[in-house]
């Protein structure tokens, strides 16, 4: 186990004013060694700390005396979530997306996690192959909810086979302790075409209703193919496909909410889009459970865009990772590149951004009526296959569509692009053959840019 480091520590914090230092590392709180943050929050939480402190260069550790009110936050961020090791998983997906990266990538993308630690800092999925009795009471004694939970199947057979680990058939009995024990569970099944579509799902919803009644929403969303998989059976939907997907997924939706009063589950965006429907109404996303998931996001945009000054999404999460005092971001949900609205800018715009997003965008621009704003799908040459999000674009194909666009015009890219301001290939906005204005994923965001309002990052002077 290693101790948390300190990696900055707040002015005038308790933890300042009791002389803690970046590169610390706080070994105990009050005799207890933290697990993870959520220990740490725990212990830290409490008034008048004692803080076994090793210091570079010192021979010993010390013990320092931290004064603090209750519920005060130490002040300090530290080097990572988990002190112990996060524990990955033994699954072998074939849809599995981190099988399908190229070498070469930031090591953190390699990271294959099944701790529901993350899962309740970050929102990650855990499949609960590798969950135990004592997680489960920890869980229950700490309550730490919402879990999110990959159900994929309720048929035993088929969730081993596609997971590829025989836990995979009994696994989800931890899911029933959870529900029972009165924890808010999110579930959500990646629907592989062939595999668990058609009567699969059907008969996975029904499960659903039968044994997990109590989750508090479901998400169905596709599996995403690159170009470096190499699973033959492994593809992306037919536009087919797409359609039985969402006729099946709203059919349950009136079971759902005859049988319990809300509608439970929840297509995502790339459904509606393949499918050629009308995105649902907000009404219909029951206050956007899934918005992270890629679910009702669409819906949102459209919103926010067509009346900037509403609230957006009422239910979108933010996890407990926001109220966290100490919670690291580097590797899971990092801060994108935040940017503010800076001055005037009346030159025309090109908005570039994934191919999907574009589908998105693009009636909502045309319905402006203004022929000085243009839309570029930026195609994904890097991943190839049916990747289209915004999220997964690399500087290097970014650069390629900016070459293309005309220097007079402004270019606009959200913020979904960049993870602590670098593309997914590492390279920055300084690496790009151009300027470009990164807006924030909102509509609102959208509608200000495009009426003239230039956007520059927040740190900058
Ligand atoms: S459970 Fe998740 S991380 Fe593990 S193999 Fe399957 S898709 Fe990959």
């Amino acid at each position: 186990m290693s101790a948390p480091t300190v990696t900055s520590v707040t002015a005038a914090s308790p933890a300042a004013r009791a002389g803690l230092a970046v590169g610390d590392e706080l070994l105990s709180i009050d005799g207890h060694e933290p697990r993870d943050v959520i220990d740490f929050q725990r212990l830290s939480d409490g008034a008048d700390l004692g803080v076994l402190v090793r210091r570079s260069g010192a021979p010993l550790p010390r013990l320092v005396r931290v004064d603090k009110a209750p519920g005060e936050p130490l002040g300090v961020e530290v080097s990572s979530a988990v002190f112990d090791r996060i524990r990955t998983c033994d699954n072998h997906c074939a849809f599995c997306f981190i099988y399908q990266l190229p070498k070469g990538m930031r090591r953190s993308m390699y990271l294959k996690d099944d701790d529901y630690r993350l899962s309740f800092l970050y929102g990650n999925f855990t499949t609960l192959t590798r969950f135990t009795e004592l997680d489960a009471e920890r869980i229950l004694t700490e309550r730490l909810g919402p879990l999110f939970v990959s159900i994929h199947a309720t048929d035993p057979d088929v969730r081993a086979e596609m997971l590829r680990n025989p836990k995979g058939a009994t696994s989800l009995r931890w899911l029933s302790v959870l529900l029972d024990g009165g924890i808010e569970v999110h579930g959500q099944v990646v629907v592989c075409p062939g595999v668990n579509d058609g009567a699969v799902l059907e008969d996975t919803l029904a499960g659903i209703l039968d044994r997990y009644p109590r989750l508090a929403s479901v998400g169905a969303v596709p599996l995403g193919v690159s170009r470096y998989s190499h699973e033959p059976d492994m593809r992306p939907h037919t536009r087919d496909e797409a359609v039985s997907v969402v006729d099946t997924i709203e059919e349950w939706q009136r079971v759902y909410q005859r049988a319990l009063g809300h509608r439970m589950v929840f297509a995502a965006d790339e459904y509606y889009l393949l499918a050629g429907r009308a995105f649902p109404s907000a009404r219909r996303y029951g206050g956007y459970p899934q918005h992270e998931n890629g679910i009702g996001m669409a819906r949102a945009f459209a919103d926010s865009f067509a009346r900037p000054a509403s609230d957006g999404p009422g239910g979108v999460r933010h996890g407990f990772f926001a109220s966290v005092d100490a919670a690291p971001a580097e590797g899971y949900r990092a801060a994108r590149l935040p940017t503010v609205p800076a001055g005037a800018d009346e030159r025309p715009v090109t908005v570039l951004t994934g191919t999907y997003g574009a589908r998105v965008l693009a009636p909502l621009v045309a319905a402006l009526g203004r022929t000085d704003v243009a839309v570029w799908p930026v195609a994904n040459e890097f991943f190839g296959g049916n990747i289209g999000v915004a999220g997964l674009l690399t500087g290097e194909d970014i650069g390629r569509a900016l070459q293309a666009v005309p220097g007079d015009r402004r270019c606009l890219l959200p913020d979904a692009c960049l993870n602590e301001g670098r593309f997914l290939d590492g390279l920055t906005l300084a690496d790009l053959p151009r300027d470009v204005e990164v807006v924030p994923c909102d509509g609102a965001s959208l509608r200000l840019a495009l009426d003239g309002t230039s956007f520059r990052p927040a740190c900058a002077a």
